[in-house]
């Protein structure tokens, strides 16, 4: 076996034991004679294990009494506009920070639906390199809520805080940093996030949502779409993705195990500190991100030289680092450094790094 070290965006690397594990129970579950992937998810076993899973996340994230944990289908992408349908009701009118890819396409899904939705503030003329400065004044007093990606995954920025909205419920995209540090969870109405980048295969998103929230949901949206009627049949509506919140479920223990999100902070900023310390300290490659904006998960860096970045993530390749190539939209390089990620991987990567600035000199 030659496992690589796998910088990708996602769907991303999962933790070894969590493989592990899954390997292992993967023909029979336990005492029943059968894999997770051929359970009835109305069965005691399955029963079991998605509620181990939402008590272990509840641990693990803080998850306060009055919020309720949703395992959904659709990708984060779906919630772009499940957001709005269940919550627009509020006041008729919602207000979204535009600071990268994904916040424009929830933007322009929530206005596609013909929504009262503003733009408040946005950093497309600086290509995303930072966050926008918010402040309670900047959002409409009556939105329903405010949206925001906390994590960029494309431009690798991230939120420094958790901005001010006041009694404006706020709802976050946490696709890309899910997990990866303790949040304070009662700062936000609605937290969702697809799993494929920090928690497990593709299949699952988790939504995380106020209970006063499930009730301004349009009477006439898809029943799939609706919170409400998630929460109340405990995700059981139709049949979950059962396989994936089984991994979840893996995913949560093993971080359990290690010592929770704030030993998973240490481990991720001494990652990310390998990275940019180096980034900082030389000048063959460029970090476009603004310093108070970097992304502990998602490190973007350049030559400058679209052929030397395409040589690079080539050779890195070859040498067992894959996927460093940047979003087709941006080109570049970008090293995912997920929770999975050992310092080793990163270590491996600078010491490459290094080694490719020396070897190919710039014109
Ligand atoms: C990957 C990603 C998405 C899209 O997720 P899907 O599950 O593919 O729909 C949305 N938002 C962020 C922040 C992401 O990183």
């Amino acid at each position: 076996m030659n496992r690589v070290y796998n910088f990708s965006a996602g769907p991303s690397m999962l933790p070894m034991p969590v493989l592990e594990r899954a390997a292992a129970e993967m023909i029979c579950y336990g005492e029943s004679g059968m894999s997770v992937m051929e359970m009835s998810h109305r069965s005691p076993d399955y029963e079991a294990i998605i509620n181990d899973a939402e008590k272990m996340l509840r641990e693990l994230m803080q998850i306060p009494e009055n919020y309720k944990v949703l395992f959904l289908q659709g990708g984060a992408s779906t919630q772009f506009a499940a957001v709005p349908l269940n919550l627009i009701g509020r006041t008729g009118k919602a207000d979204y920070v535009v600071s990268g890819q994904f916040s424009g396409k929830a933007f322009k899904e929530a206005q596609k639906m013909g929504y009262d939705v503003k733009c408040v503030a946005t950093t497309k003329e600086d290509n995303f390199d930072h966050i926008p400065a918010l402040s309670r004044e900047m959002f409409r007093e009556d939105a329903s809520y405010v949206h925001i990606c906390y994590n960029n995954t494309i431009y690798g920025t991230k939120y420094a805080e958790i901005p001010d909205t006041g009694d404006i419920p706020l709802v976050a995209d946490m696709s890309s940093c899910i997990l990866s540090e303790p949040v304070d969870v009662s700062r936000f109405g609605v937290i969702y996030a697809g799993a494929q980048k920090n928690m497990a295969p593709a299949g699952l998103t988790l939504v995380i949502v106020r209970e006063d929230l499930l009730e301004y949901a349009d009477p006439a949206m898809p029943t799939m779409l609706e919170w409400k009627t998630m929460a109340e049949n405990s995700s059981m509506y139709n049949t979950p993705p059962c396989y994936c919140i089984y991994v979840a479920k893996l995913v949560y223990e093993w971080l359990l195990s290690i010592g929770g999100l704030a030993e998973m902070k240490a481990r991720n900023e001494k990652k990310a500190a390998l990275l940019y310390d180096y980034l900082d300290a030389q000048s063959y490659y460029i970090a476009p991100v603004k310093k108070g904006s970097r992304s502990m998960m998602n490190v973007t860096f350049v030559t400058g030289d679209a052929e030397l970045d395409k040589k690079f993530a080539k050779e890195a390749g070859a040498a067992g680092m894959k996927n460093l190539k940047g979003h087709r939209s941006v080109g570049g390089m970008r090293a995912s450094i997920y929770n999975a990620m050992p310092y080793e991987g990163v270590e491996a990567l600078v010491a490459f790094m290094k080694k490719f600035a020396a070897e190919n000199p710039k014109a």
